[in-house]
């Protein structure tokens, strides 16, 4: 079979040529620590109990198809989360649910670009933006997010990079893969930007609860609503990472700012979320429930601990890394650190993230599978037990060593 030609640019390297090769060598027996993938459930976090008990009771009252942009009880949840959050005004109507966030990147890519038209995405990225602006047909123009200014989307690349054919920008905030976490002096200026070329913002907030120090999460919504009442949000969230409830598969976006002329436009996407029928049922009434606890306005204080040691703990042991450097991050639950490639013997990250891999057993994520613009970069997430992040930044150590090029 021959792959189509629309395929053929498309990755997703997170589960990329570096995971196969762990697989390859877990089956032969080794033991691979997989510090590559944002699923909490694989490390023991689990959602509330009430929230799986409620999941367990409505299992036999989710066997039909529902409505196709979902159960008008989590819609109503979700409009009162984003009135919570200061985001008013936003209609049933202007709210889908779907099978995760990722599917509605999907739709909502799908139903905003039209061909030629250019994207603004943050370098690095999650991936999966990437893919889905160019199997929409657009362009992904990556915009830099500064190492040197802890992520921040730098403003003058913003400001070299927008043009007659710029029909959006994507924000990711709490940020994966940095775990940057955007001031609101920062994200007003996004929004002055944003309203100046009349631009759709697509916010990617999935990670809005898991926040460190004094890391304050601000909804996009909000901030370009109160910039321009007219500017245009679409915001996406979810129980995956807040809720620790990757599996269950469900997520949301909601759309606020001047709709009016949008009628044909919300047509569509309602044309695509009925395309795949309905969002899974029982998993729309896990989200209720999760909605209706009081983990949903802020970590579980058992769970935020846990969360803030591991950091402490992995981001403790890089410091002592020679030739690697990070930025501690505020949010998520990644690290990004950056190796002195100079001077070792290897040429880039996938080649480093393969010798971790072959000789420590640690899967990590080379950073240009985020798109990042170098190839020094490296994605961990700290969601494993302190005990074993322990051993992390040692054996990362011992391999940036053996690495070295020689003086001599
Ligand atoms: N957006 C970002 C920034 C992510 O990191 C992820 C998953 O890692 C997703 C979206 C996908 O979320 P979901 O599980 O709701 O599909």
């Amino acid at each position: 079979m021959k792959l189509t030609s629309k395929l053929s640019e498309i990755k997703y390297e997170i589960r990329g040529r570096v995971m196969v090769e762990a697989e390859k060598y877990a089956a032969a027996g080794a033991d691979i620590l997989p510090l590559h993938i944002g699923n909490p459930g694989r490390f023991g976090f689990e959602p509330e109990p009430e929230v799986l008990e409620a999941t367990r009771n409505l299992v036999t009252s989710s066997v039909s198809y529902s409505s196709s942009r979902g159960i008008p009880e989590l819609i109503e949840r979700i409009q009162a989360r984003l009135n919570r959050f200061g985001v008013n005004g936003v209609s049933h109507e202007h709210i889908f649910v779907g099978n995760g966030v990722s599917e509605l990147i999907m739709l909502a890519c799908q139903s905003t670009f039209d061909v030629g038209d250019e994207v603004l995405v943050p370098a690095p990225d999650y991936p999966l933006w990437t893919a889905a602006i160019k199997l929409a047909g657009a362009k992904p123009v990556y915009y830099v997010c500064d190492e040197q200014e802890d992520w921040q989307p730098s403003m003058s690349d913003l400001k070299s990079k927008v043009n007659s054919k710029t029909k959006a920008i994507v924000i990711i905030n709490p940020n994966n893969p940095t775990g940057a976490v955007y001031p609101r002096t920062h994200l007003d200026e996004l929004a002055k930007f944003i309203s100046e070329h009349d631009l759709v913002a697509m916010t990617d907030e999935i990670y809005n609860q898991l926040l460190f120090d004094d890391a304050e999460f601000t909804p996009f919504a909000k901030v370009l609503n109160e910039v321009d009442p007219n500017g245009v949000c679409i915001s996406f969230d979810g129980i995956s990472k807040n809720g620790f409830a990757a599996g269950f598969r469900c997520g949301w976006m909601s759309l606020s700012g001047d709709l009016s002329n949008s009628q044909e436009y919300l047509r569509g996407l309602n044309m695509l979320a009925a395309l795949r029928l309905c969002p899974n049922v029982m998993a729309m009434h896990s989200a209720c429930a999760f909605l209706d606890s009081d983990c949903s306005t802020k970590l579980p204080p058992a769970i935020f601990d846990r969360l803030l040691q591991q950091r402490d703990q992995l981001c403790a042991g890089l410091e002592a890394v020679e030739h690697l450097t990070f930025v501690k991050p505020k949010g998520a639950f990644y690290v990004f650190p950056r190796l002195d490639l100079k001077k070792m013997i290897v040429e880039a990250d996938e080649d480093f993230a393969m010798a971790l891999v072959r000789e420590k057993g640690i899967l990590t994520v080379p950073g240009t599978a985020f798109n990042c613009v170098d190839r020094e970069h490296l994605r961990l997430v700290f969601l494993p037990e302190v005990k074993v992040l322990s051993q992390v930044a040692e054996k990362t150590s011992a391999l940036i060593q053996s690495l070295l090029v020689s003086d001599t």
